[in-house]
């Protein structure tokens, strides 16, 4: 039987400022693809809103205007994906979740039988967090957090972020030049959790912590997580096609 994995993608990896990047998706297409011989494949993906917002330009601070970028843009997202996936005689599934779908153990029951379901027939479940209908107070926000309970709660053993860093570092390297990549991490340090909270823009996906945070999650629960580069795929096909780790950042549990 084929693992389970997860792999998440960020909106900078499939949108430059305002429209589809057509060669990082068809790389991103390309290396899902070949992970879907290997594995059964669950993509969680961001980008509804950027996609939305190519097509119309309301105002991305104004809550329901974001609503309705994200209600525009999915379906386009969607349709983006059906048309790479198809190069390779493949296609996808939209799966919309809010937090609350793992809150019930019916609901997220329901949604783990959909999923083995497209994942039996070789489709590519494609997630993404239901902003149209989801509140303020429950809602995950970003798809970090969403993407670790989707892992966790659809039984996959690895979660792997594309992001537009090279993996976890020991400072920003933004800010610091001498900050040096962690290859291994088998725990996240409480006060990490809880670091940068206020810095960047309120729409900002959540920068570092919200992946520290999904790691923390994972390895609770004895799961792993790995976070690579989704604009260059090298170190991510070395690890998830070869097995070998060359570069990115691979939470996982100390072994006993
Ligand atoms: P995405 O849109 O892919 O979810 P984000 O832009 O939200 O990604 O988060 C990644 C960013 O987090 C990096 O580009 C980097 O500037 C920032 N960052 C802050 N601290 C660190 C760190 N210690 N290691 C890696 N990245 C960090």
């Amino acid at each position: 039987m084929k693992k389970r994995i997860v792999i998440k993608v960020g909106t900078h990896v499939i949108n430059d400022e305002e429209k589809l990047c057509v060669s990082r998706f068809e790389k991103l297409i390309q290396f899902l693809s070949l992970a879907m011989e290997k594995y059964e494949v669950i993509l969680v993906s961001s980008g509804a809103v950027a996609t939305g917002f190519s097509k119309i330009k309301l105002d991305k601070k104004i809550v329901s205007d974001k609503q309705a970028l994200a209600a525009i843009g999915q379906p386009y997202l969607m349709q983006y994906y059906n048309e790479f996936l198809h190069k390779y005689g493949k296609f996808g599934a939209q799966i919309l979740l809010v937090s609350d779908d793992f809150d019930s153990r019916k609901r997220t029951q329901a949604a783990r039988d959909a999923i083995n379901t497209l994942l039996k027939n070789g489709i590519l479940p494609i997630i993404n967090e239901n902003d149209s209908t989801v509140v303020e107070e429950i809602m995950f926000g970003d798809n970090d957090q969403l993407s670790a309970y989707v892992t966790h709660f659809f039984d996959a053993e690895l979660l792997v972020i594309l992001s537009d860093i090279n993996g976890y570092y020991d400072a920003d390297p933004k800010e610091d030049k001498n900050a040096k990549l962690i290859l291994h991490a088998d725990k996240i340090d409480e006060s990490r959790l809880y670091q940068n909270i206020n810095t960047g823009s309120k729409f900002s996906t959540g920068g570092i912590v919200t992946k520290l945070k999904a790691a923390d999650f994972l390895l609770k629960n004895g799961r792993s997580m790995f976070l690579a580069n989704g604009f260059d795929l090298s170190d991510a096909k070395n690890f998830v096609l070869e097995g070998k780790h060359i570069g990115g950042t691979l939470f996982a549990p100390k072994k006993s």
